[in-house]
């Protein structure tokens, strides 16, 4: 299906937001009014601007305030409109949004609405223009799509039909069953998009908070299946009033813009990009580091072994049972310092992987980064972390081990046994992208996103992992972009036994983070714990959790740059990540950060 985005969805001047359009692969655009009012360039030069980036102009908007007014009103409005139409005219748009009135002067008579939409469309008509009637879900008197449906209906004018807004719909909690009753070609013009699930004005709620399909709580997909049935064949165009996005970069928003309808046509059966290979494990995770000794000291005393080298680079891999790091020193680094730069992922068919990535619109990277390497897949995540699809055990295919000359054994007495999770801090501008981007690419389940006080501000975090844990990412943003605690990224490693792991840390001269007694106080009034057991944590820094389905402990290292390790301990299917603890960890962080000055 043609897919188009309303450029009011996207920042900059008109024509960087064309430009994005175009590029993300959009087949045509709406053309917001106050775009064109804020442009230097005339109507016919926008035409041509869009004709030459191969969009489409699919819809003019908005025209507000039209129907059910007095007769004066109404002859005013009609001449506003005849303006209108000649300048669509000269942008070559052959559909104009009118929505439903929140003008005082308008009067609750669907038969008065009808017979001017009637009279509107009639001069529309002689402009070759199609008038697509939308219910506001604010509307003084119309604000239901089957009110809107049933004025359109009344008028009976073939130049009239309407527009459905998902927004609109679902913020109303109307029941978009009822849209099967429209025929197909009724329906003019459909806009998608998505929100959260917040309580608040709805008015407030559409102007900030609208995000791409996928990216919030509505059932989109359900809705799109609706309209289907109608037989509508017009664009699915994307309506999004999002503070982000208008602050964001236009060129990345857009492609995350085209890449959520690519995933909605994929749900709703129209489009089917090549099936996802879902990651199985962690295979390993890259640091990149100016300094490898500060590196070789913590997961020395974290109790891995350097037990390769790689021929031609300055990469080490660090082992503990099926944990792997590779340390880098051969790459630039940024000003920050030592970070995560790549993740390798377990793939059952990594080229498979690489297919639907491109597929869905994914920076996909050289295969090779020098000429010995193994051809690897590899896209770029949002956040820039690269992704390796990987096929560790399988000798049939590109291996990044073989790249890896063995130096030692790994040490036989190993607390660590894998990767938990890895925690990636999102660019402000990028977390919905993020989420969806993971579990669209790769696969990944999303889990509810949670909200983490910290002493400076307010963190959001999102996990998205496989069904049974292999791979688990937890997503965060923080509000301030400049505070490096908030955005340090951190490796979690699990352990059988977190007590004894944390002690063979800390006899190897390893460092834990300090966490306030406080926090142990707190902990014995809200769990029993066997004799000495809290002491034990309260004396290394353990902290704990339980959820529905089990424990958790952890406790975290110093931060290394960017990066610190968490040693964490699942018992009984626990789920989560110890987010109860997560202001506490922030703090002692920041403490610590003021403490050591750096
Ligand atoms: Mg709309
Ligand atoms: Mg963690």
């Amino acid at each position: 299906m043609r897919t188009s985005i309303a450029t009011v969805s996207l920042s900059g001047s008109l024509t960087e937001k064309l430009t994005a359009a175009s590029r993300a692969g959009f087949d045509g655009v709406e053309i917001f009014e106050n775009d064109l009012l804020a442009s230097p360039l005339t109507p016919e030069e926008i035409r041509a601007r869009c004709a030459d980036l191969g969009l489409t102009v699919d819809l003019y908007q908005p025209m507000r305030d039209i129907e059910a007014v007095p007769e004066e009103e109404f002859a005013r409005n009609l001449r506003r409109a005849r303006h209108k139409f000649e300048l669509m005219g000269r942008l070559g748009a052959d559909t104009v949004l009118v929505c439903s009135s929140v003008s005082p002067l308008a009067v609750d008579d669907d038969a008065l609405a009808a017979e001017q939409l009637a009279r509107l469309a009639a001069l529309a008509q002689d402009f070759g223009i199609r008038v697509a009637y939308e219910a506001l879900a604010w509307g003084r008197h119309v604000s239901t799509y089957d009110h809107a449906w049933h004025i359109v209906e009344t008028a009976g004018h073939p130049a009239l039909g309407t527009c459905l807004d998902s927004f609109h719909i679902l913020s109303r909690g109307s029941d978009p069953k009822g849209i099967a009753d429209i025929p197909g070609e009724k329906i003019f013009f459909l806009q998608l998009a998505d929100a959260p699930l917040l309580a608040m004005d709805v008015l407030q709620w559409s102007r900030h908070h609208r995000c791409f399909p996928g990216q919030g709580g509505f059932d989109v997909a359900g809705l799109l299946t609706q309209v289907l049935r109608t037989g509508y064949d017009g664009p699915l165009s994307l309506e999004v009033f999002n503070d982000v996005f208008r602050q964001a970069e236009a060129g990345p928003t857009a492609v995350d813009a085209r890449r959520s309808l690519l995933v909605l046509q994929e749900t709703v059966g129209v489009a089917a990009p090549p099936a996802p290979a879902v990651p199985t494990q962690v295979a390993f995770a890259e640091l990149v580091t100016p300094d490898a000794d500060p590196l070789a000291a913590l997961l020395g005393a974290l109790g891995f072994t350097r037990t390769a080298r790689h021929r031609s680079k300055p990469v080490d891999l660090w082992q503990q049972g099926e944990a792997r790091i590779l340390v880098n020193t051969g790459t630039a680094v940024r000003r920050d310092g030592t970070q995560l730069a790549a993740i390798g992922l377990e793939s059952p068919d990594p080229s498979a992987a690489a297919r639907r990535a491109e597929a869905l619109l994914a920076p996909v990277l050289p295969r090779r980064r020098a000429p010995e390497d193994a051809p690897l897949d590899a896209v770029a995540a949002p956040d820039g972390t690269e992704l390796f699809f990987c096929a560790t055990d399988r000798a049939d295919l590109p291996n990044w081990r073989a790249d890896f000359e063995d130096t030692e054994h790994p040490s036989a007495a190993a607390e660590v046994s894998r990767i938990d999770h890895l925690a990636l801090t999102q660019p402000w501008h990028h977390f919905d992208e993020a989420a969806l981007f993971h579990r669209s690419v790769l696969g990944l389940h999303a889990q509810e996103s949670v909200d983490v006080a910290d002493p400076y501000g307010l963190l959001r975090s999102r996990a998205v992992t496989t069904p049974d844990g292999g791979v688990r990412i937890a997503l965060s943003v923080g509000a301030a972009p400049t505070d490096d605690t908030v955005h340090a990224q951190h490796i979690a490693l699990a352990t059988d036994d977190v007590v004894a792991a944390a002690r063979r840390f800390t006899e190897a001269g390893g460092r834990l983070l300090p966490i306030p007694a406080n926090y142990y106080d707190d902990l014995a009034a809200r769990f029993e714990f066997a004799a000495g057991e809290l002491e034990t944590y309260r004396e290394l820094g353990i902290l704990y959790d339980r959820d529905a389905h089990g424990e958790f402990r952890h406790c975290y290292t110093r931060t290394v740059g960017r990066v610190f390790f968490e040693l964490a301990q699942r018992d009984g299917g626990y789920r989560g990540y110890g987010a109860q603890n997560a202001p506490v960890r922030l703090a002692a962080q920041h403490a610590l950060k003021r403490l050591t000055g750096g």
